[in-house]
């Protein structure tokens, strides 16, 4: 079988054409397969499963069982919407974190990237995406009524928005804040924060965009606050 696809410019600036020759159907099968991942490649997709041939039977096995099992086995917490083992996730399951607390992000891997950083010990909502109704996305999609049901329910203390600096996040932050003052159920007085946006650490200012710069200037902090951090 023979599988025809674009690779690269050459100099001239022509499109040529590459063709992968497959010897086994197996072998084409999972290229095909590991191509339709993002951001791997046809090239990529070889490499990999040619480095998979070239362990053993038993290895390879547990590899696809991991994959299997991930896909199959894997919930989504009842509470916060994070992937986990259970009804309920382990950072919802943990009495040590500060319960009241509840960062809103947009997805799983805002998620990680705030867990790795080590300095935040409350929980997380995830909306699911933001509102953007150019893609079609509306409040309805999101995660959001399930949020404020959880605020009146859970009688929440504080809410962080962490959510990327974009007109869709703003939207969405303006969205909930008006929905929650507009609630027909007794609220309890809830303290509403976005994480902070400004210059990069390690950037230059120069080449900071001017709503960066400005935002930096209108949010900043007393040196004392951020020299003993
Ligand atoms: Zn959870």
């Amino acid at each position: 079988m023979r599988f025809v696809f674009i690779n690269e410019k050459n100099k001239g600036g022509e499109v040529y054409l590459c063709s992968m020759q497959f010897s086994s159907s197996l072998l084409e099968n999972a290229v095909n397969e590991f191509a339709r991942l993002p951001g791997i490649g046809k090239k990529t997709a070889l490499r990999l499963v040619l480095h998979l041939l070239k362990q053993d039977t038993g290895e390879v096995g547990r590899f696809s069982d991991v994959i299997a099992r991930m896909r199959s086995e894997i919930k989504f917490c009842q509470r916060c919407f994070s992937v986990s083992d259970g009804d309920i996730c382990s950072i919802c399951a943990n009495s040590m974190r500060k319960q009241e607390m509840i960062c809103v992000v947009e997805n799983i891997r805002d998620v990680i990237a705030i867990e790795s950083t080590q300095q935040y010990n409350g929980t997380y909502h995830i909306l699911g995406g933001v509102i953007s109704p150019l893609d079609g996305i509306g409040p309805g999609q999101l995660n959001i009524d399930s949020l404020i049901h959880r605020i009146e329910k859970e009688k929440t203390e504080e809410l962080i928005f962490a959510l990327n600096p974009t007109i869709q996040g703003d939207t969405t932050i303006y969205y909930i804040q008006k929905k929650l003052s507009s609630s027909e159920n007794q609220m309890p007085a809830i303290r509403m924060t976005t994480i902070a946006r400004g210059i990069a650490f390690g950037g230059e200012l120069e080449y900071a965009d001017e709503m960066t710069l400005g935002r930096s200037l209108q949010n900043r902090l007393p040196v004392e606050k951020y020299v003993n951090r």
